[in-house]
């Protein structure tokens, strides 16, 4: 039996508050798409104000008990999920393949890599250490300490279904924060998984609730709107988070934000240009170019871009493009119609504007939601594609002299999330990762994420850090303590 059908046996399909599945208040619910096939799946409900609500008043009432719970106690509820989720990760990656279209390699590398968050804050929440010093003048005691926010909202975007829930669970549960997690319309179905494994692993009712919702806007408002709510960790386009911002700002809310990207590829002349090769096949090519750290803009030095581009081209062509769930398949559809759309507009603005597509640069003619593998050279530094998240498979090369002007078209973005820089001489690397101004940059590598490492973004890609210890500390207050003994 797949995952899909147990859930919809165990009415897992609907709004999980308070410990218990539900139907939405007003009966209404919107069907989920292969995107393989533009066909609906099955339905979820969609939660309307009211259930919102009624989410928030759990995620409220379960708040004094979680945080009298220990540490220990919570580390041990993460470890199990993490346990669980391990053991069902084949069943989980096929859930991921059918709401969001990924080949089954990557959506089985995206449930372990979701798994470890629960693994990595586990040992977190056993970890939240405060200080006491002794005052400059010498006469007191400054104790800080660590105290949970309270009921948070988390809201996460389609690309991660798994791994961007996980990465906002595992250190709410780990800081003792009770929470209502609003996941993306089109990929409601694994977080409602991930729930169920967190049941069965002992998290207390009300801990998580999960409010899968077609009127976003409006349960949002709502819900930060509401007193109990004094958290917001929120993942998806700069767009939204803009609002969002404006919105948690009336009460003053604090925000984590994991935004948009327009990541950088900066291959330098001296570069072993087979291995930028394959870095940019992955910074790039990954979850079919949909991830806020994918390779957006390809700088190449002059000199090694033929070189770069012969070789990417080839590397390209031997993707299979094809259904997430068949064999060998490399490339999968992008989420939905209107992200087809996007490519062939790209693909005609910058060829309009004098670019050339190397290889791709087409809708395939099949059914559901496909792109080609895309690769355009001679693109203009100016052209708009570079200043837009691209969030398909299309790789646009643009060619550079110098590295200060390397450095200056890498910075010429309102984003900053994520980088990559190609050189055999480390000094000239590591100099050019300083100078980007981007929350994170892959030094010869094409790939990044670490649930032990600080993910996240600068300028307009975000404020606050996932994973790591500084994870946990989206979901703290640091309370200062005066003391005179
Ligand atoms: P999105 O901003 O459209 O949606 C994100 C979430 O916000 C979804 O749950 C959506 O239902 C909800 N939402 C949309 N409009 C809303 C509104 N008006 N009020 C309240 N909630 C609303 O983003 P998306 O298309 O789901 O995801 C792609 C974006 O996410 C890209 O920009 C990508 O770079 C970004 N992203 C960032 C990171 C990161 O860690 N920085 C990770 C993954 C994705």
């Amino acid at each position: 039996m797949t995952l899909l059908k147990e859930l919809e046996d165990r009415g897992a399909t609907g709004l999980y508050i308070d410990g218990e599945w539900r139907e939405s208040s007003d009966g209404s619910g919107f069907p989920v798409l292969d995107p393989s096939t533009g066909d609906p799946v099955t339905e979820v409900s969609s939660g309307s104000v009211d259930d919102a609500l009624a989410a928030v008043a759990a995620a409220h009432e379960a708040g004094p008990a979680f945080v009298a719970m220990t540490p220990r106690e919570r580390s041990e509820i993460l470890r199990r999920a993490f346990e669980i989720m391990i053991d069902r990760s084949d069943a989980i990656a096929e859930l991921i393949v059918t709401e969001m279209g990924k080949a089954l390699p990557e959506a089985k590398a995206e449930a372990t890599y979701a798994a470890e968050f629960f693994r990595w804050f586990s040992g977190e929440a056993v970890r939240n250490i405060g200080y006491i010093n002794t005052a400059p003048g010498g006469d007191k005691r400054i104790i800080a300490i660590h105290q949970p926010i309270g009921v948070s909202l988390l809201i996460t975007p389609w690309n991660f279904p798994a791994a961007m829930a996980t990465r906002k669970i595992g250190p709410a549960i780990a800081a003792g924060c009770t929470m209502v997690l609003k996941p993306a319309s089109d990929t409601p179905l694994t977080a409602l998984a991930v729930a169920e494994i967190l049941k069965e692993a002992g998290l207390p009712k009300g801990v998580l609730n999960v409010m899968p919702s077609r009127r976003s806007g409006e349960v949002v408002d709502a819900m930060l709107t509401d007193e109990r709510v004094r958290n917001l960790s929120f993942t998806g386009s700069t767009e939204v988070g803009r609002v969002l911002l404006e919105k948690a700002a009336k009460r003053v809310i604090r925000c984590s934000m994991e935004l948009g990207g327009n990541a950088p590829f900066v291959v330098f002349d001296d570069a072993d240009v087979d291995d930028a090769v394959s870095g940019a096949m992955v910074a790039k090519m990954r979850n079919g170019g949909q991830s806020c750290i994918a390779a957006n803009r390809i700088y190449v030095q002059d000199s090694v871009a033929d070189e770069f581009i012969e070789k990417l081209s080839e590397a390209m062509a031997a993707t299979k493009v094809g259904p997430g769930m068949e064999e060998g398949t490399t490339l999968g559809p992008v989420i939905n119609e209107r992200a087809v759309l996007d490519m062939v507009g790209f693909v005609e603005e910058t060829t309009g504007n004098g670019a050339q597509v190397r290889i791709g640069g087409r809708r395939p003619e099949r059914a559901g939601f496909f792109f080609e593998p895309t690769l355009i050279s001679e693109v203009r530094s100016n052209d708009p594609i570079l200043s837009t998240e691209i969030f398909g498979p299309i790789a646009p090369v643009v060619r550079f002299e110098t590295d200060d002007e390397a450095i200056e078209l890498a910075n010429d973005t309102i984003y900053g999330l994520a980088a990559y820089v190609y050189s055999s001489d480390l000094a000239r690397a590591m100099g050019a990762a300083e100078a980007i101004e981007a929350g994170m940059v892959g030094v010869n590598r094409g790939v990044m994420s670490d649930p032990a490492a600080p993910f996240g973004g600068m300028k307009q890609s975000g404020q606050g850090r996932e994973g790591s210890h500084e994870g946990m500390m989206e979901f703290l207050e640091t309370k200062y303590i005066a003391a005179d003994w």
